[in-house]
């Protein structure tokens, strides 16, 4: 058995102004004794809570003796960690300043500091006392507590300011039984479908990602045609409108990244499988996307269709502790899985391997050929299990040699409405 641990962030509720400002002095005094710790840490080279604690507990204490004394526990390791870290980066010559910034602070809290009070408000020890304050209970959250999963005693709390909100970082614990993935279930990220191999089938499931960003873009710029004539530009109208389309296409792409990466993560996780994506890079290179000439455009259709789909995967894969494997996806629609050689593509996604003359879809290739890295080898050297299956030279291959190695095509209207993949038998002729 091994620990997991997640972060859930939950926000309160806007707080009257005068709760607020407890909060404001509160975190001034934390910040305080976490700058003084730390400059103290760094000077003395202490990296270790229990020292700084023993040395300065008193000191703090009497700093700020209205300050509920965890608070001087929880700086002291906040303030430990921040000299550690600092510390290690002087020693590897990477510290730009002589001493640490204390910039972004969140509070430290820990048992004694905030419980929780019913499943919607918290209360949290300050220099007035215990503050009670009502929390927006999220999906996320209730879906920790629904699976099981227990409330650590530590948190941190930032403060938001101009939402007069506290950000509450809660961490979430629980006993699982170590995942050794049992076999993979490969991704293939396209622009505008997702190729998934399960058990030896691929699937493409239709996103239309890539199509959406274009339609969108298309409609932005006539609307903007349209009220430059009228109204001139960037006119308030316009960018009502603007603001309103723009809402619009991040939510239907949130939707349909969530809804997808659910459906395929769960299919890993009750398989006991872990997933394989491909290593994407920092620039929107992808070849099929290159067509676009607009680089702000073709980036917007890579962070969505690409890098918007791989970290809705990934979150989700979090969530059902299922391990995320990433491989590099250098010509991996380019060679045959079964023989390492060419294949030659026509006019369609399909193409013929060079060697063997079997016929192959490019999706099917890709996915095959990204299990076969994960497994760790290009084909020769993949472990026998997958030999056996996807056999070099001649033996069994997936689908028999003549066959197309087709995917199976599921648009989206119909793949959103599934919560497993089991339905695509039904739906199958
Ligand atoms: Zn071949």
């Amino acid at each position: 058995m091994v620990e997991a641990v997640r972060t859930v962030v939950v926000r309160s509720e806007q707080l009257p102004r005068r709760t607020f400002r407890i909060f404001v002095e509160l975190e001034g005094m934390y910040r305080n004794v976490v700058e003084q710790l730390v400059l103290y840490a760094v000077n003395s080279g202490i990296t270790k809570f229990t020292r700084l604690k023993a040395e300065r507990y008193r000191g703090v204490r009497s700093l700020y003796p209205q300050l509920p004394s965890h608070y001087a526990y929880t700086a002291c390791q906040d303030a430990a960690e921040r000299a550690h870290s600092f510390l290690r980066l002087r020693r590897m010559g990477r510290a730009r300043k002589a001493y640490p910034e204390v910039r972004g602070v969140s509070i430290w809290l820990d048992d004694h500091l905030w419980r929780v009070e019913g499943l919607t408000s918290i209360s949290m020890a300050t220099h007035r006392g215990r503050v009670r304050v009502s929390v927006e209970l999220n999906k996320h959250f209730l879906r920790y507590v629904n699976r099981g999963w227990r409330l650590a005693t530590e948190a941190k709390v930032k403060l938001d300011r101009r939402e007069r909100r506290l950000i509450l970082y809660l961490t979430f614990k629980k006993e699982v039984s170590e995942y050794r993935p049992k076999g993979y279930i490969t991704v293939d990220v396209n622009e505008n479908a997702e190729a998934v191999l399960i058990d030896g089938v691929v699937y493409l499931l239709e996103t239309d990602l890539s199509r959406i960003t274009l339609g969108y873009y298309y409609r932005k710029k006539r609307v903007q045609e349209r009220y430059d004539r009228v109204y001139g530009p960037g006119s308030r109208p316009e960018r009502k409108i603007f603001k309103s389309l723009r809402g619009n296409e991040r939510a239907l792409k949130r939707e349909i990244r969530q809804k997808l990466a659910a459906l395929i993560v769960r299919e890993a996780a009750r398989r006991q499988a872990a997933i394989v994506l491909e290593r994407l890079g920092k620039e929107p290179a992808k070849g099929m996307i290159e067509r676009i000439k607009d680089p702000q455009l073709r980036h917007r259709v890579y962070q969505a269709a690409f890098k918007g789909m791989q970290r809705a995967i990934e979150e989700k894969a979090r969530e059902y502790g299922v391990p995320v494997i990433y491989v590099d996806p250098r010509n991996t629609s380019k060679v045959c899985p079964i023989h390492g050689a060419e294949i030659v593509y026509g006019k369609d996604r399909r193409g013929t391997c060079s060697r063997g003359g079997e016929t192959w879809h490019r999706d099917v290739a890709a996915c095959y050929n990204l299990l076969l890295r994960a497994l760790g080898g290009d084909g020769g050297s993949a472990p026998s299990r997958v030999r056996a299956f996807v056999a070099v030279d001649g033996g069994p291959v997936p689908l028999g040699p003549t066959a197309a190695h087709e995917p199976i095509r599921i648009s989206r209207s119909l793949w959103a409405r599934w919560r497993s993949l089991g339905a695509i038998n039904k739906h199958e002729q």
